[in-house]
């Protein structure tokens, strides 16, 4: 007997690669949607050895005929939604872009389901940042958002159109409220991401300091692979719902640059104040961390911790990963692959 047919919008990005391997694991025929930006191929996919498993499909979030198309040939029993312009920061420079990707592309996915395929489950990749300026700590399914960001903005225009076609249409229609979730599969833009390969980097001599934005910013950091499984497990329930995904710990990024460096062995000493504040080598004296205003986000989002009780209790789902862990992972990753040149 086939699997179940699993689409996945954004196959290139880091969610993609691992929920790929896990509906494969569990033996889904898994359908990839990429939008055949060219660039830099399928590397998470190879990274995860899954490449050759993945039936690959041209399709774009801009383009609604381009969208009903691949629906009507695949037929999907389950959809996830991941395909996003997922950097905060290039929001604020691309703000229409972003709408219209992150926004206006989850109501084209959802209308041609509606159409085509309206009993297909539905996961749509929601986000922390629609909480912003956060009213409430921890947040939870019930907090108020306070996006502070186009990104923000537009994937709250995601959830809401995925709750009003769920509570409309009747749809198996799910938003997932994912904290920040990190892994060696993290794109370079992301500061987790840019601090360990940085690091690695330095350590072999490829790079001399990493330039960063606000260090105090303290978010609420998971390991990818564990939410992957949570998007799953939403769509195995017996009734659509939402559900936030997170830690409950909070941690700045100021602790993230100190594990980093630790991790690959250099003792970071801090001297100057604000945006003259300088990561230092203990042991050598050069600087290998500056704060440069570039980084900083037109409206700061200070903190973000979750409260994912709801989804322990619903699914018992629940982080395994600690932060000081999570951190480590990435740095050997990044270590492995500046060490034998996989970069
Ligand atoms: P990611 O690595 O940046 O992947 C996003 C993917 O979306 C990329 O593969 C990108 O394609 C694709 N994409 C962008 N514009 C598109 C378009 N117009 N049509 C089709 N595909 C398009 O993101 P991620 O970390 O895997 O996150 C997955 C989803 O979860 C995103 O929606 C993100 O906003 C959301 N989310 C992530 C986190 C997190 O901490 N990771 C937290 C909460 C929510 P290219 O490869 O061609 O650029």
């Amino acid at each position: 007997m086939m699997g179940k047919r699993a689409l996945i919008t954004g196959i290139r990005g880091q969610d993609g690669a691992y929920l790929s391997k896990l509906l494969l694991e569990k033996g889904y025929e898994v359908y990839g949607a990429d939008r055949r930006s060219g660039g830099s191929s399928f590397w998470r996919l190879k990274e995860l050895g899954i490449e050759k498993d993945i039936k690959i499909l041209y399709m774009d979030l801009l383009e609604l005929t381009n969208i009903m198309r691949v629906i009507e040939k695949m037929m999907p029993d389950e959809v996830y939604n991941l395909a996003a312009q997922s950097f905060v920061q290039v929001s604020f420079e691309q703000p229409c872009l972003t709408s219209d990707v992150n926004a206006m592309g989850v109501l084209r996915m959802l209308e041609t389901l509606r159409t085509i395929k309206p009993d297909a489950k539905f996961y749509q990749a929601s986000t922390s940042e629609m909480f912003g300026k956060v009213q409430a700590m921890p947040q939870n399914e019930k907090t108020p958002f306070y996006p502070r960001s186009p990104y923000g903005v537009a994937k709250l225009f995601g959830h809401c159109i995925t709750v009003n076609y769920r509570e409309s249409y009747n749809m198996f229609a799910c938003s997932g409220l994912l904290f920040n979730h990190e892994s060696p599969l993290r794109g370079f833009e992301f500061v987790t991401r840019k601090l360990t390969d940085g690091i690695a980097r330095i350590k072999y001599g490829l790079q001399e300091k990493i330039v960063v934005g606000n260090l105090a910013s303290k978010r609420d950091w998971g390991y990818a692979p564990e939410y992957v499984e949570a998007m799953w497990l939403m769509l195995q329930q017996p009734e659509p719902d939402d559900y936030i995904i997170a830690t409950g710990e909070a941690h700045s990024i100021r602790e993230f640059v100190e594990y980093a460096f630790r991790y690959a062995g250099f003792d970071i000493i801090w001297e100057g104040k604000d945006i003259e504040e300088k990561g230092i080598d203990k042991k050598t004296g050069k600087v290998l961390l500056e704060i440069s205003p570039e980084f900083f986000r037109p409206t700061e989002v200070d903190i973000l911790v979750g409260d994912y009780s709801k989804a322990k209790g619903k699914f018992d789902w629940q982080p395994k990963t600690k932060f000081e862990d999570l951190v480590r992972i990435m740095v050997e990753a990044d270590i492995e692959r500046v060490a034998n040149k996989r970069y």
